[in-house]
């Protein structure tokens, strides 16, 4: 048989890096293969595949029956009922941890099924994407164990909906100049706190913001992150953005004005903010 160009790649044995004679373009010579250079992303064990198919395909039988994403575009309206049911399907609470009621799932199992609710409707993509993928983010990964079982329980199951608060009208590329203040009441123990948000995914309907503002350190002007609940004076949403696509995701402005900020909603350490909302943004 005459080799094909396919064949013939696949006949290079497959070797890990540790394996190798030499350099990576010596071992491609000698007809090996190191897939784990090529390929460094971690593999999902079995265990988190059937997992993650499971998942999936649950997600697939219910968007054949419920899921019409031109629909949903052409209405331009918040899809509520199929939020609802992403809420009972246990959608938006998969990547939470299972301590506090999610799913537990991975970063790669995350990237699959975004993939997937993508697929069928990008505005869901979105909504499902601000509560987990960024709004959600700070208090799992720097809150502290007293913020993570106040709210992360309610997180899971979608309620509150989660969103993410960075961009301002004056700083969407320059995040780093955002002018939103919060100044420490000594006398009220609490962070007052002022600014407007621009763009902000989910505004409309979430009750928990993970909010970055300027704050003094230690005579030093850093940011900072918080945990701003709807529920606090002085928080309003401004009218829906009118956009060219994703017409089903909400986008509002978030004002915060005179917002006593309790102490125990500020987020890991103080004056880490920007680096936390980097963070949040690369994972
Ligand atoms: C649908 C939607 C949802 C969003 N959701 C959220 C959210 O949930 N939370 C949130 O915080 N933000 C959100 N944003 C805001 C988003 O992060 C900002 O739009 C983004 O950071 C860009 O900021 P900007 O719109 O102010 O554009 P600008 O920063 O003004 O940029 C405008 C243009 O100039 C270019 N540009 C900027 N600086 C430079 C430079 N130095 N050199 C060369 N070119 C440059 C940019 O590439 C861009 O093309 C959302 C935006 C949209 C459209």
């Amino acid at each position: 048989m005459v080799p094909t160009p396919t064949s013939a790649v696949k006949s290079k044995p497959v070797v890990r890096s540790a394996e190798l004679p030499g350099s990576f373009m010596k071992s491609l010579f000698a007809g090996a293969l190191p897939a784990d250079v090529v390929f460094p992303y971690p593999r999902q064990d079995a265990e988190a595949r059937e997992t993650l198919d499971l998942v999936l395909e649950s997600f697939r039988s219910w968007a054949r029956e419920r899921l019409d994403g031109g629909a949903i575009d052409r209405a331009a309206a918040f899809p509520e009922a199929q939020v609802r049911d992403l809420k009972e399907l246990g959608i938006l609470g998969l990547t939470i941890p299972e301590e506090y009621g999610g799913g537990g799932l991975s970063i790669t199992a995350y990237c699959r099924l975004m993939e997937e609710i993508g697929h069928h409707c990008a505005a869901i993509a979105t909504i499902v994407g601000a509560h987990l993928g960024i709004g959600s983010k700070g208090i799992v990964h720097y809150g502290s164990a007293a913020q993570k079982k106040r709210w992360l329980p309610g997180v899971a199951k979608g309620d509150p909906l989660c969103a993410y608060a960075l961009t301002e009208a004056g700083s969407g590329s320059d995040a780093a100049s955002l002018k939103t203040r919060a100044v420490w009441d000594e006398t009220r123990q609490v962070w007052m706190m002022n600014g407007n948000k621009r763009f902000i995914t989910n505004g409309g309907h979430a009750g928990l913001f993970t909010v970055f503002a300027r704050t003094e350190i230690r005579g030093e002007d850093k940011i900072s992150a918080f945990v701003v609940t709807r529920d606090l004076p002085g928080v309003s949403t401004g009218k829906e953005e009118d956009k060219l696509g994703l017409k089903g995701s909400s986008t509002t402005d978030l004002y915060l004005e005179n917002v006593p900020v309790p102490k125990d909603n500020l987020l890991g350490e103080p004056g880490r903010g920007f680096k936390y909302a980097m963070e949040i943004l690369n994972e």
